[in-house]
């Protein structure tokens, strides 16, 4: 049975009493569910088990397993969150309403460039990234299991996959979710298009092969010479970055597949560097093509060495060379640096430890080099200090923190802030005070004779908002 199965894989890295909790909010899920089917005719329950099975692969904390379980209880059975809080504890209700409010918010992709703000608010809403981690299992067993929907709603999620749930995994590092919400994306958007290339990939392995395997020979025979110990792999690419490659480069599919890619994986920084020399001196570099990722990660934290070489018969050789930690941090990314120390459950301690992870990745800049806006730049990534909010036609507004409605009012248009008398937010009356926050829906209720308030100087925190109540005749000429 698949919940023993995901007991036994959590029982190696978490303690018996954690997974015991593991368990009953399963028992709790199994039964707010009960009688509920998929799409596909499964018993509603084996879904949140099998986003709890993808985060059990990331090693991840007992309470985001559990907030797995649950994640779709308040959303689906009316089950409420003091309930949940009551049973499981304010942590998990917190993840679990946290990842209810993501699943809340409709993406309407007529503007691409909403997409980014997209990206942003998801991670400003989710003030836990564990809540994020959560709901990227969750968007990745959707994906999965996508073939039962109708066409048109197919196509309305794999487009938010692509847009916003697929950037947010490489923010955050996590590339092995990202590489498969792309190529699932990729598939259920142009079905076409994606079977074509899957063929012609098929076609173009058969042909590769021979000279695939003497360029990998012929590297572990040089490694075994030098007895550096390492791990030779050939690397495929990625259907959805062969399809990018092609539309947005410009190039052809034989282009992109004359390139062979590998990635030597070994033990030490030091056998890093020795390896490069070794392969440097095996084949041609190509002038321009090295890069120095170790020295210099990437804002997300990814480390490697890339280079690109001339082979035999003239070949080019794509090498990426990373230590086994390396590896792991390219694939799990912020996920790999979870801790599971029990006892210590507060949203602070979580914090803590996204604010651990930023500090690692400074540290790693700080050998580099530099600076403190990179850290900057990585902090705002996660939690930036911005509000995005709704217009009633889903246009996004990104707003500084604390920002009121009548901020909001003055952002869209001056004249809408000067006649302003009222708002709704998510539908509900809301004083004009109020401070907003991500993900909601702003309505602006105005008057064409009203005048603006002074008193709203009090609680305004943008300029423009300041200067046009100052001086409303000047400002809405
Ligand atoms: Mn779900």
């Amino acid at each position: 049975m698949a919940l023993r199965l995901l007991l036994d894989k959590l029982s190696y890295y978490l303690e018996v009493k954690e997974v015991r909790r593991v368990e009953r909010a399963y028992v709790f899920a199994e039964k707010c569910h009960e009688g509920q089917l998929r799409q596909s005719g499964d018993p509603y329950i084996t879904h949140p088990l099998a986003v709890a099975h993808i985060l059990a692969d990331m090693h991840m904390d007992h309470e985001s397993l559990m907030a797995a379980m649950l994640h779709d209880v308040i959303e689906d059975t009316g089950v409420t969150k003091g309930q949940i809080s009551r049973r499981f504890g304010r942590p998990v209700a917190d993840l679990v309403d946290g990842v209810s409010k993501l699943t809340g918010i409709e993406f309407q992709s007529k503007a691409e460039q909403q997409a980014e703000s997209f990206q942003k608010m998801t991670l400003a809403m989710s003030r836990d990234i564990r809540v994020v981690l959560v709901k990227l299992a969750d968007r990745l067993h959707n994906m999965r299991t996508l073939g039962v929907l109708s066409p048109a709603k197919r196509r309305r999620i794999a487009r938010e996959t692509l847009d916003i749930y697929a950037p947010i995994a490489q923010r955050l590092g996590i590339n092995d979710i990202r590489l498969e919400l792309e190529n699932l994306g990729f598939a259920a958007m142009y079905p076409l298009r994606h079977r074509r290339l899957r063929e012609a990939m098929k076609a173009a392995k058969k042909n590769r092969k021979e000279v695939v395997a003497e360029i990998h020979q012929s590297m572990e025979v040089r490694l075994d010479q030098e007895k550096v110990e390492a791990t030779v792999k050939s690397r495929e690419k990625h259907l959805w970055s062969i399809y990018r490659k092609m539309r947005e480069k410009k190039r052809s599919f034989r282009d992109i597949m004359d390139v062979f890619a590998f990635r030597l994986i070994v033990t030490s920084v030091d056998d890093c560097y020795r390896t490069l020399g070794m392969i440097h001196n095996m084949f041609k570099p190509v002038p321009g093509e090295f890069k120095d990722y170790i020295a210099i990660p990437k804002a997300n934290g990814y480390q490697s060495l890339h280079t690109v070489l001339v082979g035999m018969h003239g070949v080019v050789i794509e090498v990426q060379i990373r230590t086994v930690e390396m590896e792991a941090m390219a694939s799990y990314g912020i996920a790999a640096h979870w801790e599971y120390k029990a006892g210590r459950q507060t949203a602070d301690v979580n914090q803590r430890r996204a604010a651990r992870w930023i500090q690692g990745l400074l540290e790693m800049q700080q050998q580099a080099g530099d600076s403190l806006e990179f850290l900057e730049h990585v902090k705002a990534d996660l939690f930036p200090d911005e509000v995005y909010v709704f217009t009633p036609n889903g246009k996004i507004i990104e707003l500084p923190g604390s920002a009121t409605p009548i901020d909001f009012a003055y952002s869209v248009h001056t004249g809408l802030g000067n006649s302003c008398i009222a708002c709704r937010v998510d539908g509900q009356l809301t004083p004009l005070s109020e401070q907003l926050e991500s993900g909601q829906r702003v309505e602006i209720i105005s008057a064409a004779e009203a005048q603006p308030n002074p008193n709203w100087l009090n609680f305004v925190v943008t300029a423009k908002a300041r200067s046009a109540i100052r001086l409303p005749k000047e400002s809405a000429a």
